[in-house]
């Protein structure tokens, strides 16, 4: 096992890596820019190193700060969490490369995730469905993609291959505006990623996200951890999440999380990942893998009872996968909440002094949150500050204890969107379970 860990993250991600290595033994590095020397994290570390100013260029992307940091405290690996590095493969090859471990798939493999065109080939060669579409990238001539796009049927999405974050995308119509879309497309993908590759898919109308957690140790043992529902989204931005996905049927979710397990054995996935799908009609089709964990990890975790960032720290470790896939059982049903310091109206950033926090508590609520009464929000970072989960034996128990823990939840000082929260635990059609992809901007009238 690794002697030492360097935690390349900040919040809560950086908090809930820092426990699961204490509980193991591990001795800890935070990083940190020079506004975060005070978050809890860094607080609670063995040993802590300021990477630089605030701009997350400057200290939470910049690499050569960052392994310099792991030379000068003898750290052995590195564990990047979400967002930042941790789905920079030029990052995972410096840190190979410098001598030390990257907690997460080697970087040819987050280089093959992610290029879409690459990873749809992939995911195709292992029997995960993916979305009717052009085989690869579109050919250069107009012919060729007006030919493929009459074949998948309008509506059809030109996607970026190396799109994220929802941008690099244009859904088209009408065969007139086809070429043009295609054309515009490319181009920004080219100014945006610096890769002008597009690709089509058929546009689905009314699907809900739903993704599959995977553990795999590189070494052809690989298993499945269920599925979450990801569909309340505002912006492509996940708001509220669950697990498991509700109402799917058993033989059409298992077909999927076999052909996952086996794309995570074909392709030597090493880690925690994550297979995102878009379901319709008792269909899921692959839109993208996520290398590395995710901020709503905790709800599989409460459903099967598996510490995901233990699990992950030991496959890259290089132990063997410990799991079995007939020992991992969905217990029950878990929500996540997202608590943002932001407007809960115009969702405007709400960046300051957080005078009071009270956290809720009891049977079945978990909060990860680097939050504490005194700390001040910085404006400089992702306005998340707080996960409230809550887990119950079926849904609408894990349901009402959520209701009950926002109640109780107080963040003083900052505005936070704790009252759209409660509104949407409160929502007669999402307690119905599987609403889509586009209910919530709907219902925020977006
Ligand atoms: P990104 O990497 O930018 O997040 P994704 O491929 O994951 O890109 O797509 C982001 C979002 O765009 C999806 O969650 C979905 O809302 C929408 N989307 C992408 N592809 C399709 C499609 N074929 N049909 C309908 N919506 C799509």
């Amino acid at each position: 096992m690794f002697d030492k860990i360097l935690i390349a993250n900040r919040g809560e991600i950086a908090l809930r890596i820092l426990r699961a290595c204490k509980e193991m033994g591990i001795a800890t590095v935070a990083v940190h820019s020079l506004v975060d020397r005070n978050l809890k994290h860094v607080r609670l570390a063995d040993e802590s190193v300021c990477i630089g100013p605030n701009p997350s260029p400057q200290s939470y992307l910049n690499v050569p700060a960052i392994i310099s940091a792991m030379e000068i405290t003898d750290a052995v690996a590195v564990h990047p969490g979400y967002g930042f590095l941790a789905e920079n493969a030029d990052f995972a090859e410096q840190v190979q490369k410098s001598g030390f471990t990257f907690i997460g798939p080697a970087a040819d493999v987050i280089r093959l995730m992610g290029d879409k065109v690459s990873a749809i080939a992939a995911m195709k060669k292992a029997g995960v469905p993916t979305v009717p579409g052009s085989d690869g990238s579109l050919p250069d001539n107009s012919e060729g993609c007006l030919e493929i796009a009459r074949k998948i049927g309008y509506p059809v999405i030109i996607k970026a291959a190396s799109g994220g974050g929802g941008r690099g995308m244009r859904v088209v119509e009408h065969e007139a505006d086809l070429i043009n879309a295609i054309a515009v497309t490319k181009s920004e993908a080219q100014a945006a990623f610096g890769d002008g590759t597009v690709y089509m898919e058929k546009f689905l109308q009314n699907p809900r996200h739903v993704e599959i957690q995977v553990m795999s140790d590189g070494q052809g043992n690989a298993v499945h951890l269920g599925d979450r529902d990801c569909s309340l989204q505002r912006r492509h931005q996940k708001v509220l999440e669950e697990a498991p996905a509700p109402g799917i049927p058993d033989a059409v979710r298992r077909r999927v999380q076999e052909a996952c397990v086996q794309a995570c054995i074909d392709i030597g996935y090493r880690g925690a990942g994550t297979f995102e799908f878009l379901y319709e009609d008792q269909h899921f089709y692959f839109i993208e893998m996520n290398t590395r964990i995710q901020v709503e990890h905790p709800v599989t975790e409460m459903v099967t009872g598996i510490d995901l960032i233990k699990e992950q720290i030991r496959v890259c470790a290089g132990e063997k996968l410990s799991l079995q896939q007939a020992d991992i059982a969905i217990r029950g049903h878990s929500f996540e909440c997202r608590i943002n310091a932001e407007d809960p109206r115009t969702f405007f950033p709400s960046p300051g002094t957080v005078n009071n926090f009270h956290m809720p508590g009891g049977f079945g609520v978990r909060i990860d949150s680097h939050l504490y009464s005194g700390y001040s929000v910085p404006p400089n970072y992702d306005s998340m500050i707080a996960k409230v989960i809550t887990h119950g034996e079926d849904r609408d128990t894990a349901l009402a204890r959520m209701r009950v823990a926002l109640s109780e939840l107080v963040v003083d000082g900052i505005k936070t969107n704790i009252p759209l929260q409660e509104e949407l635990v409160r929502d007669e059609a999402f307690a119905k379970g599987g609403v889509n992809i586009h209910y919530l901007e709907k219902k925020l009238g977006l």
